[in-house]
């Protein structure tokens, strides 16, 4: 059932809480990557278009103690926005209270209003994170409308999110609708040759994401640290690379179920040492020594990797091939970014997390279609777990008329 959006609501004149994920990175008092908040600013800009007056909620960080605060304060962020819009942002340094509800209710159009960190409320018993019914209602009751673009938290189910849209109106904004299309309907529904491509350090991590997407997918290209879980359940020594002795047998399954479909690296760049500047040889699995360690994928991998990739006209891309911190250990992820840059006529996609690091950090932002903002949020999505955030939004009422006119 397609959830409502944005543009199914009135917001004219209406105050909206918008639930935003401006949970970005800070360093020293700064934010060191605004994408977040660049991200949700189609949203901004259509409630300032249509007249609407706009509070925003989110979190930021972990709060667990009073000390917490200071460092977790989106006072930083409203400047942000406020300089990303070229219009005046008032923060409110509250998330309750006789000062946020009157700054509101004395609200004209086209004001916005920037809530304190919700977590703040998490020293008062985790009302955010355990979606405390009074606390959700209290927010509720502060506005109109509501709407979630907030994807990077819709797998959890907090005040924030779930407690405003099960009392409100509820629609998805412009980015949790993209997120929705890409992430989800995308993968339920993708045009073939389907490739998912799965790295990262674990494989505990994604057995789910690797499980559905060997349902969906016609190939799943495995790297990363997790491949040599899988390479050690089909019997080679691979030294002191990264394993889950616990999940071999789990592989193991994983590799009869895919029947062909599975695609593990046939070398790989070892080291004898885990760090930046580490002397490292292309080696295959036969040859890896006791004491070597892989740490990235090899170049005849990169090159099945790409033969696998040619045709594709949908790719997922869920986690590093290497350990890409490292400049050394950085070739195969690099490489994957170059490849599907190069696919023209594919839809491409990032499921978040540290892949969407590693292709941001390296310079191809522009290139795919679409990179998630959300981590746990994605992979739990293409698990094909519902997502809380997302179920709690309104269902879209489709009209008479049989088309997705928007005549209601
Ligand atoms: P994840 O959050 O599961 O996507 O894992 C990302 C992490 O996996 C990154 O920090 C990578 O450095 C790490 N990683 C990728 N390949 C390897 C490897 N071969 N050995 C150890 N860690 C790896």
């Amino acid at each position: 059932m397609r959830k409502k959006t944005i543009e199914d609501l009135h917001v004219h004149g209406k105050k909206v809480l918008v639930r935003v994920d401006f949970n970005v990175p800070i360093k020293d008092g700064s934010i060191t990557d605004d994408n977040r908040i660049v991200q949700a600013l189609p949203t901004i800009q259509y409630l300032l278009d249509e007249e609407a007056k706009i509070i925003l909620f989110s979190h930021l960080g972990r709060v667990k103690t009073e000390e917490d605060k200071a460092s977790n304060s989106l006072r930083v962020v409203a400047d942000r926005l406020q300089e990303l819009l070229a219009r005046p942002v008032t923060f409110i340094p509250q998330t309750r209270g006789a000062i946020l509800e009157n700054a509101i209710n004395s609200m004209n159009v086209g004001d916005i209003i920037m809530v304190e960190n919700t977590r703040f409320e998490d020293l008062n018993g985790n009302k955010e994170s355990k979606n405390d019914p009074e606390l959700g209602a209290y927010w509720a009751g502060l506005g109109d409308l509501f709407v979630n673009d907030a994807f990077g938290t819709a797998h959890r189910a907090h005040a924030s999110n779930v407690g405003i849209a099960s009392l409100k109106e509820a629609a998805a904004g412009f980015l949790m609708e993209k997120e929705l299309h890409y992430i989800g309907e995308t993968v339920e529904n993708p045009e073939r040759p389907f490739v998912a491509i799965l790295g990262g350090a674990k494989v505990s991590d994604k057995i789910g994401v690797i499980d559905n997407l060997l349902k969906k997918a016609d190939k799943v290209l495995i790297g990363g640290g997790m491949a040599y879980t899988f390479m050690k359940a089909l019997g080679y020594n691979i030294g002191t690379s990264i394993v889950e002795n616990d999940k071999l047998e789990l592989a193991k399954s994983l590799l009869e179920k895919a029947g062909g479909k599975l695609i593990l690296p046939v070398d790989l760049v070892v080291s004898k040492e885990f760090k930046p500047d580490a002397a490292h040889r292309v080696t295959t699995y036969e040859k890896i020594q006791d004491d070597e360690m892989g740490l990235d994928i090899g170049p005849k991998t990169i090159k099945l990797f790409k033969k696998e990739l040619k045709n594709a006209k949908t790719v997922v891309w869920n986690g590093p091939l290497g350990v890409f911190e490292f400049e050394a250990f950085a070739k195969g992820t690099r490489a994957i970014c170059e490849i599907l840059a190069g696919l023209k006529n594919a839809k491409t996609i990032i499921g978040g997390g540290d892949s969407a690091a590693a292709a941001i950090q390296m310079g191809f932002q522009d290139d795919f279609t679409h990179i998630s903002t959300g981590g746990g949020a994605s992979l739990e999505f293409l698990e094909g777990k519902e997502l809380p955030g997302v179920t709690s939004l309104d269902d879209a009422v489709e009209c008479d008329c049989g088309e997705d006119c928007g005549c209601h």
